[in-house]
């Protein structure tokens, strides 16, 4: 989502002349996009203001100006706070604002004035914001080919898990209407993106106006993929991040009916205990999950799961921990990721009892990411004589050599000559290692099965 948003405030900002620098060291503005998830993630912001303080010190005394900006959750969290801690911060501004980015630089640029915006906006912020120009990902750095996209459908929370800042940081559930993601779909597509993850914080549950004008309601997230698949140029989709309870029949469905719908899904369950999960306000138990995976691979049976695991919740014994690597070990995860419990200031966890000791979390999250890292690479195993379609969008390492995503997101490093960069090649899988492949391009019929997404008959 930070991605997706920095290369908003980048079409933003084109108009104003702003350009993407590669180093911050001589930038006439440096805006730190910020997460306020965990609060690791949240003290890293104040880690980096300093360093960044000393080039701004350096640029005014070579007689220019660095406009120094925290964007982002963090900003929204502790907005005053930040000016407090680093008064030498220009600009403040919550994830609902970026469509106000032009007015606040030109405020920061009359000397002396502070600029702090943490206001969600009546009117979402999706209305005011300009096409993406060429910044598909901002993030992504010079010669990257620009064939995977972000484009966010949906934004904010309304689940109130009780260890999770976002409802608080990104507001209320706001979904686009569906004619508004097409066209920024369209948009994509027609600067060469094959590939567009649709992202919310609760994307699943999105719920956007029809497009198509008729009465039948607003569409849900399985229509609007079936739509976007419909766009000339879109050959893969990917949706992030779900959560359980949300997983209709129409989108479920989508699993099985749309090709370019990618056979890989990130699908957080955070806990296999029952109590832990009603102590989270997760509406699902594990017994839901699973016959969710069960539903899910019954209409696609090569779909990878990913997930998301919180160890050391308040109040968690040795018997739930037991219960999440019960649950690990049926479910079996190709990819995951996983955290200690950490607690966020206003949420109803944060003040709950029986903390979990930071050793026991420790331990618990070894124990837990030592399963998980084994299930990871016996699948990457798994895919060793298969060919796999890989979307190359990055250099390798080597002159000529090219990286790229599998369908089920795996890193595929090209070992030789022969793909084109952001074509989708069919690559031969010759080894496997803990977080990437290597593979080598088909030229031939090997006669290797063929792991792709394509179905038999298509
Ligand atoms: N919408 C997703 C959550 C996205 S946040 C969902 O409903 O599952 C990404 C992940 O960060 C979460 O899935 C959770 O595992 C982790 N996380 C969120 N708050 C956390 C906290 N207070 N401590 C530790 N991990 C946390």
């Amino acid at each position: 989502m930070n991605v997706y948003d920095s290369g908003r405030m980048a079409d933003v900002l084109a108009p104003l002349g702003y350009v993407q620098a590669d180093a911050p060291d001589d930038a006439d503005m440096v805006i730190l996009n910020t997460c306020h998830i965990r609060e690791k993630a949240a003290e890293k912001v104040y880690s980096e203001l300093g360093r960044l303080r000393r080039l701004k010190i350096a640029k005014e005394e070579g007689g220019g100006r660095m406009i120094l900006a925290v964007a982002g959750c963090v900003a929204q969290a502790e907005g005053e706070e930040i000016l407090s801690r680093a008064p030498y911060v220009d600009m403040v501004f919550g994830p609902q604002t970026y469509h106000r980015l032009g007015e606040m630089v030109a405020r920061a640029g009359r000397a002396g004035d502070v600029v702090l915006d943490t206001d969600f906006p009546v009117e979402p912020k999706f209305d005011f914001l300009p096409a993406p120009v060429s910044s598909a990902n901002s993030a992504r750095p010079e010669g990257h080919a620009e064939s995977a996209a972000f484009l966010t459908v949906q934004e904010g929370c309304d689940k109130f898990c009780t260890f999770c800042v976002v409802p608080y940081t990104r507001g209320a559930e706001y979904s686009r209407p569906a004619a508004a993601v097409l066209a920024e779909a369209g948009q994509l597509a027609a600067i060469g993106v094959r590939e567009i993850t649709l992202l919310g914080q609760n994307v699943n549950n999105y719920k956007g106006a029809a497009a198509d004008g008729s009465s039948g309601g607003d569409w849900g997230l399985g229509r609007l993929i079936a739509e976007v698949a419909a766009i000339d140029g879109i050959e893969r989709i990917r949706y992030l991040t779900s959560y359980p309870a949300d997983m209709d029949e129409e989108l479920i469905a989508a699993h099985r009916d749309v090709i370019a719908l990618m056979p890989f899904l990130h699908l957080p369950v955070q806990s296999g205990s029952d109590v832990v999960l009603k102590a989270m306000n997760r509406r699902h138990n594990a017994d839901d999950y699973r016959r969710l995976v069960d539903r899910l691979r019954a209409v696609r049976p090569d779909i990878g799961l990913s997930s998301d695991f919180i160890v050391g919740f308040p109040g968690e014994t040795d018997a739930d921990f037991a219960e999440t690597m019960k649950l690990v070990e049926e479910v079996g995860f190709i990819q995951a990721y996983s955290f200690k419990y950490s607690p966020r200031p206003g949420t109803p966890a944060a003040v709950m009892e029986n903390h979990v000791a930071e050793d026991v979390k420790g331990e618990r999250l070894a124990t837990l990411q030592g399963l998980l890292n084994a299930q990871q690479l016996a699948f990457n195993r798994s895919c060793v004589g298969q060919v796999m379609a890989v979307l190359l969008d990055r250099p390798g390492r080597l002159p000529g050599q090219l990286v790229g995503r599998s369908p089920y997101m795996q890193a595929v490093h090209m070992d030789g000559e022969g793909g084109a960069m952001g074509a989708i090649q069919e690559l031969l899988i010759i080894d496997a290692h803990a977080n990437s492949l290597t593979g080598n391009p088909v030229r031939a019929n090997t006669g290797a099965p063929v792991r792709e997404n394509k179905r038999a008959s298509a």
